[in-house]
């Protein structure tokens, strides 16, 4: 199973909108993907239209025992996606984790409970660097970074960096920056393509071939609880996160090669260490 969180602590940048319509494409491509909700806000939640109650079966409860795997995990409109939603009660997580040894490897430990083979574990997660992020983090083995092709895109990326970094020296040394995303890129301005260049100029060839282009559809999606490969089929921001979802497929091949035997190719090597 490949675990990935998709990670940004800047807010609006398209972690929620690449959780939702990559799941859903990779499913399209007939992988069996569990998309879990690791932020309070639960925007990934409410974009499948599942808007929870106190108490009701969620990550949050998951972590602290109170429900099973099976309570928790949901079906969604598309086979084979199925998700772990998350409610507001998750903002109080870190607080509680605070004092516990395992505080750091809580949300690893829970997942590593899940049974059923699924192929990919998809983690959407909220605009910090916090406690609950961090163990988001210690749970996966690849990070993608979405990146809006906007003036300040790179801001703040040398703090993430540093944080993959840290979790990947002391918590956990499988953790790898796999891929970054270009997303809500608008072609029409020289300013955005200057971005595109300079994202590329940073992470070189880690970033993915598919850019993620503006489309309204993808902003409209949530609002009727479909992924947008159900909503709009045929818009170019299908288009686009079934590209991305191809490009994520066709590294499963490298992957699985053993170490040593692995293609030169961007994924292979680690911008975290
Ligand atoms: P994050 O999870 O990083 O905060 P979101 O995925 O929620 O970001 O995206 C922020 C806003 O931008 C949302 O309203 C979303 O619907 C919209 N959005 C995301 N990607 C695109 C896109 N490619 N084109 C147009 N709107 C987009
Ligand atoms: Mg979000």
């Amino acid at each position: 199973m490949r675990r990935i969180i998709v990670l940004n602590q800047k807010g609006g940048v398209g972690k929620t909108t690449t959780v939702a319509n990559l799941g859903a494409c990779l499913a399209e491509q007939g992988r069996s993907v569990l998309m879990v909700d690791v932020d309070p806000q639960a925007n990934l939640s409410l974009h499948f239209g599942i808007e929870l109650e106190r108490g009701e079966p969620s990550i949050y409860t998951l972590v602290r025992a109170e429900h099973e795997p099976a309570d928790v995990i949901r079906v969604t409109p598309v086979h084979g996606l199925h998700i772990v939603p998350a409610c507001i009660d998750l903002a109080g997580l870190s607080v509680e984790l605070a004092g516990r040894p395992d505080r750091l490897l809580a949300l690893r430990k829970t997942l590593d409970g899940i049974p059923g083979a699924f192929d990919y574990l998809l983690m959407d997660s909220a605009p910090s660097l916090g406690l609950l992020t961090v163990n988001a983090m210690c749970a996966a083995g690849e990070v993608f970074i979405p990146l809006q092709t906007e003036f300040f895109a790179l801001q703040g990326v040398g703090k993430l960096l540093r944080t993959v970094r840290l979790v990947r020296r002391n918590m956990n040394r499988s953790l790898r920056i796999t891929g970054v995303i270009a997303c809500m890129h608008d072609a029409r301005t020289c300013l955005a393509q200057e971005i595109l260049n300079e994202i590329r100029g940073h992470f070189g060839p880690r970033v993915f071939e598919t850019i993620i282009r503006k489309n309204i559809r993808l902003a409209e999606a949530p609002g009727f609880g479909q992924p947008i490969t159900q909503y709009d089929p045929t818009c170019h921001g299908a288009e686009d996160y079934r590209a991305l979802a191809r490009e994520v497929l066709a590294m499963e091949a490298a992957l699985r090669r053993p170490l040593g035997q692995q293609d030169p190719v961007p994924f292979a090597r680690s911008m975290a260490g």
